[in-house]
């Protein structure tokens, strides 16, 4: 019988929300003391936890056929490649999950001398993404150092051992805090789930594409809607126009009432109060919006 492993981050920014999409796909493990190995009880797929700069080596190395990791680890892992010459054994992205996003900036001392990429020849950079970086570069053809750093890189302009850094930003306070300023961006990112690069067996594909089908299903249902309403029958082309990302309604009797109609829609796009301001000016009346939890087209 095939088995899978699937690999995520053990703790950390994206490991609550990596194994709260898989159990919400109908995944479930029975953990393990050690806390590395979870055996898959409803579906053949087994997780490890591991650190997540782990990931792209174990999935090039075959030893998972899966993980979740974000797009700043596992393209840094594919530049690295690429520069190699081995673009044959890159990471295939599956799907974008759509949390853990964040950006890698180049940024600088704010209103220093370096206001934009071109001004970065000769110069040093420090970044824990060297990679991605030096791609970043020769796509711009701006020649300088790069100093990899394995933490506290927004320091090491003020330390006077760069001249700029490439890092991670959400919200920018931690640049501010070091006096720096963005100049560019260079990736990007959000978490995405990745497959090993080398075809598997017939019966290994097939459940990759089970998972695949359960977690595009879960991504919709976050955002669909099941909506009813009472709506006048005169109306209902102008209502159902008004329903986001809504196919062909449910129309049903309303009994002892010949001019309205009950009304059932599923919206795939999220559904706001605006919305149901404007279905209700368009004469709708005693409208639910209700959660979807599963769907399968
Ligand atoms: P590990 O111990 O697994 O190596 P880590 O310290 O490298 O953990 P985290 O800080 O948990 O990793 O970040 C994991 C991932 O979360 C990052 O690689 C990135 O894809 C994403 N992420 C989202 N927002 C941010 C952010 N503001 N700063 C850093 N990473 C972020
Ligand atoms: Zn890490």
């Amino acid at each position: 019988m095939t088995r899978l492993k699937l690999a995520i981050q053990k703790s950390g920014r994206l490991a609550e929300e990596s194994l709260a999409l898989l159990e919400r796909s109908g995944l479930k493990f029975a953990k393990s003391k050690d806390k590395l190995f979870w055996f898959g009880e409803t579906l053949p797929i087994d997780l490890l936890l591991v650190r997540d700069d782990d990931i792209p080596r174990l999935l090039l190395a075959g030893v998972c056929q899966l993980g979740v990791v974000g797009g700043n680890v596992a393209e840094e892992k594919a530049a690295e490649k690429a520069r190699q010459n081995e673009t044959e054994t890159t990471l295939e992205p599956l799907l974008p999950l759509g949390f853990g996003r964040c950006r890698l900036m180049l940024a600088a001392p704010e209103k220093g001398a370096i206001r934009s990429v071109n001004d970065l020849d000769g110069k040093r950079i420090a970044t824990s993404y060297p990679e991605l970086t030096l791609r970043y570069l020769k796509a711009r053809g701006v020649q300088a150092d790069v100093v990899l750093l394995n933490g506290a890189v927004e320091i090491a302009p003020s330390m006077g051992s760069a001249d700029a850094i490439v890092d991670l930003v959400s919200t920018g306070t931690t640049l501010r805090a070091n006096h720096l300023e963005v100049i560019d961006e260079v990736l990007a990112s959000e978490a995405g789930l990745y497959r090993c690069p080398n075809p598997l067996e017939a019966e290994a594909e097939a459940l990759i594409q089970t998972l695949l089908t359960r977690i595009e299903g879960v991504k919709q249902a976050a955002e669909a809607k099941y909506v009813m309403m009472h709506a006048p029958r005169a109306k209902l082309a102008d209502i159902t126009a008004l329903l986001p990302g809504a196919e062909t309604p449910t129309v049903l009797e309303l009994e002892g009432d010949p001019h309205r109609v009950a009304l059932h829609a599923v919206c795939t796009e999220q559904v706001f109060w605006e919305h149901l301001e404007r279905l209700k000016e368009a004469g709708a009346s005693a409208i639910l919006v209700l959660p979807v939890e599963k769907m399968l087209a």
